[in-house]
């Protein structure tokens, strides 16, 4: 195929230590596309895995024309090795999976059924999550729902980035350049007819997950300061309440020193004192989070280096 010439069909897969669950994946994916016919690609990402991924990526474009395998120059995160992969993959659709198969790829048919009736993206909502503990539901559920109070756009609850969406919707997500990415929402912002698939979200198949708590806990920063102000916002509501008890504290104690009355004062002094404190340190919190990611975002590095491609138009 030339460069020219685009793939129906672009599967896009973000790898980290995945080497147990590639073949099995491939295996399932390739069985899916020969079903789904024409033209189709398989753009694998490595990101920066330290066990046989890239081996396993790189032996299988070899075998298979179809496959397409991509190596970062170190471990970039789920959200920008997607982006990587999704710069690289040149299809008409676009089919974003995770690499362990907890999104089962046979639902791809009913993805192109809905795409083939104008949709422009088709999101899978999970109904259920097999073999995640109950923690992670928990946290995910209750992080869906803070979200969708905190910012207008309507980013569906209980999805992940498992969707299928055309080039156009392709294209302007790409044209976004902010390196905090949280591409299902970003996704979301972008518009156009968006459809859910609801499905049953399976174990994964080898290994283990690879978003430990604290990475989620980024994540969650990550979304929540990309997509509202509403923290920003609270902070200066708090700030607004302290400031009204603190002048009233002043006119208290003003009175008090009029009318000549020794105040006791220690103890609520050094409890305003404290609270104030508080607030104050709070607040910063909040501004430095966002002012962090300013200028991370002004230094306007590259998202991703690629640094090496296997397989792929010639
Ligand atoms: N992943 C990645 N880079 C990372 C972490 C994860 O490319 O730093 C990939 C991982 O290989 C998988 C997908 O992102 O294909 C989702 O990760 P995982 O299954 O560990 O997350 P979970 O499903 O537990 O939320
Ligand atoms: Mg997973």
């Amino acid at each position: 195929m030339s460069l020219a010439q685009r793939p129906a069909l672009s599967v896009v897969a973000p790898c980290y230590n995945e080497q147990d669950v590639l073949p099995e994946f491939l295996r399932r994916v390739g069985a899916v596309l020969d079903g789904v016919g024409g033209s189709s690609e398989i753009v694998l990402v490595d990101d920066g895995s330290r066990d046989r991924t890239w081996q396993v990526m790189t032996e299988a474009a070899t075998r298979d024309p179809r496959i397409v395998a991509v190596s970062l120059m170190r471990n970039h995160g789920h959200q920008l090795a997607l982006t990587a992969g999704l710069s690289v993959c040149r299809g008409e659709r676009i089919l974003i999976i995770d690499a362990d198969l907890q999104d089962p790829p046979e639902l791809l048919p009913d993805m192109m059924r809905l795409l083939d009736q104008d949709a422009d993206v088709v999101y899978g909502q999970r109904r259920q999550r097999d073999g995640e503990s109950l923690f992670k539901r928990a946290t995910a559920a209750a992080f869906y729902r803070l979200i969708g109070r905190m910012t207008d756009v309507a980013i569906p609850t209980d999805t992940g980035d498992f969707r299928l969406m055309n080039r156009r919707v392709l294209d302007l997500l790409l044209a976004m350049p902010e390196r905090h990415r949280f591409i299902r929402g970003m996704v979301a912002w972008i518009g156009g007819k968006q459809v859910p698939l609801v499905y049953d979200r399976q174990a994964r198949v080898a290994g283990e997950s690879k978003y430990p708590f604290t990475k989620m806990v980024r994540f969650a920063a990550d979304a929540i300061t990309a997509f509202s102000v509403v923290p920003l916002m609270a902070s200066m509501t708090i700030g607004w309440v302290m400031a009204a008890i603190g002048f009233a504290f002043f006119v208290y104690s003003i009175a008090g020193w009029v009318a000549g009355a020794n105040l006791p004062g220690w103890t609520s002094l050094m409890a305003a004192v404290g609270l104030l404190g508080g607030m104050q340190f709070l607040m910063l919190g909040i501004i430095g989070a966002y002012l962090g990611r300013l200028y991370d975002q002004n230094k306007g590095r590259p998202l991703f280096m690629i640094r090496d491609i296997v397989g792929g138009p010639k």
